[in-house]
């Protein structure tokens, strides 16, 4: 393939832009090249500068769960731009997507909107402290919640790829009150918890990772977590910025059938706009502003196009009762099929899956936390991933990003995939 005006575009954009992106890993960094700049893209295919076509497993990382440029989504912001862009006053549509949200997701009774999934976490540990008078945080190593400072703590996604989890300009005063615990390892976090007795306010996760690779929750994992977090009056945060309305109607929450105290959304809420949200019971939803004491707020929170684009892509998955469970069954075939090509090729590789999040790493111990996701090999996934770009097919730029399955993918652009698995796999 060539890509010699996305090379000429990236060119000119570092001129002008940190690195040339307005996000860290979009700049291949961990794999090297040059970045592909799109030009279009449509159901599960991009179109890029040079006019390749490209089989497209990000998706936005994944927001695009239906496809890009879904049609209702497009219409429902089209129509909704004609009518004005922003007023900084309530709208009906605010009312509509916040009901719909409440009916979907288990126990939550408010949820507010915001514009990113980092303001989601991030507002959603503020109002955790608020509510319990406590501090301390605990947070998973190679979880990523956001760019915020108390997250920046051994983070995963960009700031592992970039050799940065602990990012500077993060002060040692905001570093302190983050505690860090290992990924599925119970005996970690209660000992974390014995040693801080009485100043932890909540314990953040992304109930399933999907920031150093796809990694599932192991046995009672979560379980456990929820009884820790009541006998320690610690509040349960689910970063569902990934998982929400993905994995299930309801998430995590009702795949696992875990209630959190406070879940945070992003990505697919938004249906590819700017959106976050976060949400919890009435108890702790009333202790925001203008009800409570704790702060939060935004000018373009709530913003209709982002609430027309959210509102038609809920409904969607509301009224498709077959949609995750068709996603699940796409997924297993995509990770039957690469297994398949990769034992026939003698690759020493793990694939980990959960729902519509897969990721594919190149050892074959078992992935359960960052350390041994971090054990993959670099080398092998960087010619993987630009042997795939090669055969047509986008993957993340990176081995600590999962793939995200949208519906617009059909069986021959899995068939084709597992092909491109084959020959990249040839070469590896
Ligand atoms: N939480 C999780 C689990 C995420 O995956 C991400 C982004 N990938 C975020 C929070 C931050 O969301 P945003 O990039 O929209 O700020």
């Amino acid at each position: 393939m060539n890509y010699k005006r996305s090379s000429l575009l990236f060119v000119e954009a570092e001129k002008v832009i940190p690195g040339g992106v307005n996000s860290p890993v979009r700049a291949f960094k961990a794999v090297g090249g040059t970045p592909i700049f799109v030009k279009e893209a449509k159901g599960a295919y991009l179109y890029d500068e040079d006019d390749n076509r490209l089989i497209d497993y990000i998706n936005s990382w994944g927001p695009m769960i239906l496809g890009h440029a879904y049609d209702p989504v497009v219409n429902a912001v089209v129509d909704k731009a004609k009518k004005g862009t922003s007023f900084g006053m309530p709208t009906e549509i605010e009312t509509k997507i916040a009901e719909l949200a409440v009916s979907m997701v288990p126990n939550i009774d408010k949820i507010r909107f915001v514009n990113s999934g980092t303001e989601a976490c991030m507002s959603a540990v503020r109002l955790a402290r608020g509510f319990t008078g406590k501090d301390k945080i605990i947070k998973f190593a190679g979880c990523y919640h956001g760019h915020s400072d108390s997250f920046l703590i051994q983070a995963g996604s960009g700031a592992i790829t970039f050799g940065t989890p602990n990012s500077p300009g993060v002060t040692e005063g905001t570093a302190k009150d983050t505690l860090l615990a290992r990924y599925n390892d119970i005996e970690n976090v209660t000992q974390l918890i014995e040693a801080n007795k009485g100043e932890i306010a909540c314990i953040i996760i992304e109930p399933v990772a999907g920031n150093m690779g796809c990694i599932p929750p192991k046995g009672d994992f979560l379980k456990t977590l929820r009884t820790l977090c009541d006998t320690h009056s610690i509040l349960l945060i689910f970063d569902e910025v990934m998982t929400g309305f993905r994995l299930a109607k309801g998430g995590a929450q009702e795949l696992f059938g875990i209630d959190a105290d406070i879940v945070c959304f992003g990505k697919v809420i938004g249906g590819g706009l700017p959106v976050g949200a976060f949400a919890a019971r009435n108890e702790i939803m009333n202790y925001l502003a203008p009800l409570g004491p704790v702060y939060q707020a935004g000018t373009l929170s709530g913003n209709p196009l982002a609430m027309a684009a959210g509102l038609a892509m809920l409904n969607e998955l509301n009224n498709d009762v077959e949609i995750f469970n068709r996603l699940a069954e796409k997924t297993e075939y995509l990770h039957k099929g690469i297994a398949k090509v990769l034992n026939d090729n003698n690759i020493v590789y793990t694939v980990n899956r959960v729902g519509s999040m897969i990721s594919v790493h190149f050892d074959d111990s078992e992935v359960i936390d960052f350390e041994t996701s971090a054990k993959g090999n670099n080398d092998t996934f960087k010619k993987f991933f630009h042997g795939m770009l090669n055969e047509g097919v986008y993957i993340a730029p990176s081995a600590f990003e999962t793939w995200f399955i949208t519906d617009a993918l059909t069986y021959k652009d899995l068939d084709f995939t597992i092909a491109a698995v084959n020959t990249v796999a040839k070469t590896l």
